[in-house]
């Protein structure tokens, strides 16, 4: 069972137009189009930092100051949150399914990341510290039939996360509630399923089932194969959040003041098994192909889906965007991106 946390007694401050708000990960997918989210939202001091030189950001917002730095060093978190009135933590080293079963060292390792920034926002007096957690946190022991249960918050506990990155993500969520506790800075701490959408990884290894499959598909009909592999033997289930709606919702769950420190999914309800989604991508180009499946490449658990009735219960909100025309609005960049590599042009991967 999850601990409680002590509710806040007075409201909890929140950013006005004109106060710094710091984003990291931002050369990233999901905390690239944050920044662009708050922008267009009429914020006008915005700090985006990530690792990458900015060259390489999958999004770079105009009017944003952004700074190159590696967030596992202490001293450039400090620097990262100076004068901050609400950090957004959304880096890590991760990826789908092929990067994290072969990557687990890397993805502990993002543990120095909300360490070192999770002190320094609270000794910078930061009011507002939102985490960026993962349906990879929950334990695995559930998630073994494809028809699973959708899994509720407290089915994280007794643990058993996946290895490497859900137990990385878990150990973290702790540091935030920890810090509501004890040092009294207020965190809010989401835990996504399956994102995707424009401005994502799509090749590379790195990807996601919607992107991969989707540029399979493109790939597929481009060079007339006629074929797809498929990873895993396709029955395997998950939900698929569309980036629009992961956006609003970090914004709706680091503004509610009843959430402090509670962990909560965010994430479609909308199980899709990977044939299925295979069926759909296939319909959004207008091709169908001889499939195979790839026994042997990695799978993850067979079966995952986000029960959203404590969000439902505490914003009256939940993702809502269909997958089919998330999908396809995905598929189009993805389109746009692949032509754009054939040209020689500078590509998102
Ligand atoms: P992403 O890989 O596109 O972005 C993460 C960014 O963090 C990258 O740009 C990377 O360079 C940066 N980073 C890594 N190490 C760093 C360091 N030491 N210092 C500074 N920056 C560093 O990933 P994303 O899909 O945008 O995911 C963002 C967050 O959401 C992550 O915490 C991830 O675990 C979580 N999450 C994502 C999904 C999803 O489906 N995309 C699902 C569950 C959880």
């Amino acid at each position: 069972m999850d601990y409680q946390f002590p509710k806040a007694k007075e409201p909890i401050p929140s950013a006005g137009k004109d106060d710094l708000i710091v984003v990291a990960g931002a050369g990233g997918f999901i905390a690239g189009n944050l920044v662009a989210y708050f922008k267009d939202k009429g914020f006008t001091r915005i700090r985006a930092v990530d690792k990458k030189p900015v060259g390489e950001w999958y999004r770079v917002t105009p009017g944003v100051e952004n700074l190159c730095l590696d967030l596992t060093d202490e001293s450039n978190c400090r620097r990262s949150v100076e004068g901050a009135f609400e950090v957004y933590n959304l880096a890590a080293d991760m990826g789908g399914m092929g990067f994290i079963e072969t990557h687990r060292v890397d993805c502990l390792r993002s543990v120095l990341i909300n360490t070192h920034l999770v002190e320094s926002a609270s000794r910078a007096g930061v009011k507002r510290y939102f985490y960026s957690s993962s349906a990879c946190a929950y334990n695995t022991e559930l998630q073994k039939r494809p028809d699973v249960v959708a899994l509720k918050e407290s089915d994280a506990y007794p643990a058993m996360a996946e290895r490497g990155y859900g137990w990385e993500k878990l150990v973290s969520e702790m540091f935030c509630q920890e810090y509501w506790a004890e040092r009294g800075m207020a965190t809010f701490i989401a835990r996504f399923h399956n994102v995707y959408g424009p401005f994502g990884t799509w090749r590379g290894g790195r990807e996601k089932a919607p992107a991969a499959i989707a540029r399979k598909v493109i790939e597929a009909k481009a060079e007339k194969t006629g074929k797809i592999e498929i990873w895993g033997d396709g029955t395997q289930t998950r939900s698929f959040m569309y980036i629009d709606d992961c956006l609003e919702g970090i914004d709706r769950i680091t503004h509610c003041d009843e959430l402090v420190a509670t962990p909560i999914n965010l994430g479609s309800s909308e199980l899709i098994a990977i044939n299925k989604l295979v069926d759909i991508a296939e319909s959004i180009g207008g091709v169908r192909l001889e499939r195979s499946y790839d026994l042997g490449a990695p799978k993850g658990v067979a079966g995952r889906n986000s029960d959203n009735t404590f969000i439902k219960s505490v914003l009256g909100w939940e993702p809502s965007t269909s997958f089919r025309s998330g999908l396809e609005r995905t598929y189009r960049w993805i389109e746009t991106q692949y032509a754009d590599r054939k040209a020689g042009r500078r590509t998102v991967d």
